[in-house]
């Protein structure tokens, strides 16, 4: 594929957003909306249209939801911008209601049983065609808008990602509305430079996924997509949160110079590679690497990481239409030990739901996504217990893989004891069933460990401990809960605040727990990657920390540059704030010496 690029001279134009994945891309936008997807035909039988249309309803739903997310977004837009916006989307939504389209597709699943996704395709042609046949400039841009519903209504029913992102040259910088966790997975780095989205805060998994890649992006940017057009020449300035669009000469050699110094710096910080990650004044302390992406194991290997502190399995159940096989799932894990070569390996079971949408599994399961509420729903291990067949596979996969290598299974989304108990009996019953089928597997469960992530887990730590071999603290979730401020919600990026005192006593809290229970305590969460946290983290009594592998070296310099007695005392300095708005400032000071 090749992406035209814009010859009209247009000013340079500066966007900001949240500046979620750190870095300088400079390349040529590519828009994410408007294009071609690719979808299914094929016909049903007749006692499964009731469930095609109900497919189709939840598409409709969801397309709703999205629209009326953007048009909060639209408030923050200059006020002109601000009334055309939310009007073209009224009209769409509108659209999307009891509407002449509506009913059409209904009515082609029915009467011609075939799927919902034909079903739009032939609605809308006939829809654009019967517009294009009366040559009316207004109606001709009426006709945009339908495709732009077709094609959102398709991208809901499909829940896969844009075919056409394998075919994006190098040097691509994607735009995009919203980009989901599912489709930043199938970017290649290679070839997609930098990222800008409309929606997205900081801790959203779209953000952590494009920071474990390595592409700078810049999420939550009001006024994307009237600021930038396909073609155009663009630079990401993902630590700063900058968009800028056609930039001068001036400006792009400036971000040349800041982009070869990042490079220095990033060579610089490779060197630390073999280098322990103890205090100055001599405590060990393990670095691990999150993982997402199982085929990227070597690039966690690679920067020295004491082992895997979180592989988020949920995504391997993305992106596809069919569950993984036991096997299948084996064989992956399998791969993850044998790629850390005796360095263990923490397995959390699939944690779907809230951003993490896995269309297939939900399908599989006959689970809806939970309309209202999706964070607080059925998710992480409560769906995992609500299907047991689908935790005993995967723990049978888990239990084998770790016959190749230190392995250690870590639980999401836990509130209350028996959640650990019951998984536990699980494990065993699925280790007795694996020692029948004469598979080679160890003759214990390896150790089980629980997230901290809903603050009632926090504030039952004590309990928990007793049924528990390790704690993880996934900090992102934790703050999310704590703050009732959804994670993904750009517009209160600045409320969703780790800091945030209550937060931190939610921490303390658990490794006080932890360590009277003797129990190893790790934080996993995005803030265990961000050197600016490691003092007090460490001073909290922290050892272990998880990050993604781009962020490992630098916090590993940290660590190495600190010494235990300074990070106390940040720590105690900081606990005895109130208020979150001075805490960051004063835990920057503190740092500064
Ligand atoms: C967390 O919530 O902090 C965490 C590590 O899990 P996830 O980001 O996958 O929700
Ligand atoms: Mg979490």
């Amino acid at each position: 594929m090749k992406i035209e690029l814009n010859q009209t001279v247009r000013p340079e134009r500066v966007l900001t957003g949240l500046p979620v994945s750190p870095g300088i891309a400079t390349g040529t936008a590519w828009m994410s909306e408007g294009n071609q997807l690719q979808s299914p035909v094929y016909t049903l039988s007749r006692d499964l249209v009731e469930a095609e249309l109900a497919r189709f309803a939840e598409a409709q739903a969801a397309a709703i939801r999205q629209l009326k997310k953007l048009k909060g977004k639209a408030a923050a837009l200059p006020p002109n911008a601000a009334e055309e916006v939310e009007t073209l989307l009224d009209a769409r939504i509108q659209m999307l209601g009891d509407s002449r389209l509506v009913r059409g597709v209904r009515q082609r699943i029915t009467d011609y049983l075939i799927n919902a996704e034909a079903a739009i395709s032939d609605e809308i042609a006939i829809l654009v065609e019967g517009f294009a046949r009366m040559h009316d400039e207004y109606l001709s841009a009426r006709a945009d808008d339908i495709r732009e519903i077709g094609d959102r209504l398709i991208r809901h029913l499909l829940g896969t990602p844009f075919e056409a992102f394998k075919h994006l040259p190098e040097g691509t910088i994607l735009i995009a509305e919203d980009l989901s966790p599912a489709d930043t997975m199938l970017l290649d780095p290679s070839r997609i430079a930098g990222i800008a989205g409309m929606l997205g805060g900081m801790d959203s998994h779209t953000a952590i996924v494009a920071r474990s890649l390595g592409i700078p992006a810049v999420l939550g940017v009001s006024g994307l997509f009237d600021g930038v057009e396909a073609g155009d020449s663009v630079v990401i300035d993902g630590s700063a949160g900058r968009v800028v669009v056609n930039p001068q000469a001036e400006t792009e050699r400036d971000y040349a110079r800041a982009s070869a110094s990042l490079e220095q710096d990033r060579v610089k910080l490779a060197t630390l590679r073999h280098l322990p990650a103890v205090t100055a004044d001599g405590v060990e302390i393990s670095l691990h690497g999150n993982l997402e992406r199982p085929r990227d194991v070597a690039a966690v290997y690679e920067t020295g990481a004491a082992g895997i502190g979180l592989l988020r399995t949920e995504f391997l159940f993305m992106n596809r239409t069919t569950m993984p096989s036991e096997d299948e799932q084996y064989e992956t894990l399998r791969d993850v030990v044998l790629g850390m070569g005796g360095r263990p390996v923490t397995v959390r079971t699939i944690d779907i739901g809230g951003d993490k949408l896995a269309p297939a599994v939900r399908e599989h399961l006959g689970e809806p996504d939970s309309a209202l509420n999706p964070a607080l729903g059925v998710r992480g291990v409560r769906l995992s217990l609500a299907h047991v067949k689908l935790l005993e596979m995967q723990l049978a996969a888990i239990l084998r893989a770790a016959r190749h290598g230190p392995v250690r299974i870590l639980l999401p989304l836990i509130s209350c004891v028996d959640e650990v108990v019951s998984v536990r009996t699980v494990a065993l019953r699925v280790l007795r069933r694996l020692k029948r089928r004469g598979l080679d597997v160890h003759d214990t469960v390896p150790p089980i460990g629980v997230m901290i992530e809903v603050p009632g887990a926090a504030l039952s730590a004590d309990a928990l401990a007793m049924v528990s071999d390790f704690f993880s603290i996934g900090t992102n979730d934790l703050t999310m809960y704590t703050l009732a401020i959804d994670r993904d919600e750009d517009r209160l990026a600045k409320l969703y605040n780790p800091l945030h005192p209550a937060v931190l006593r939610l921490i303390q809290f658990t490794v006080e727990a932890g360590s009277r229970s003797n129990l190893p305590v790790a934080i996993c969460g995005e803030i265990a990657g961000d050197a600016r946290y490691t003092a007090l983290l460490l001073g909290l009594g922290v050892r272990e920390l998880s990050m993604a592998a781009t962020s490992l070296p630098r916090v590993k310099q940290r660590v190495r540059s600190l010494n235990l007695a300074h990070a106390t005392k940040v720590a105690r300095s900081i606990m005895e704030q109130h208020d979150p708005a001075r805490i960051g400032p004063l835990l920057d000071t503190l740092n500064a010496v």
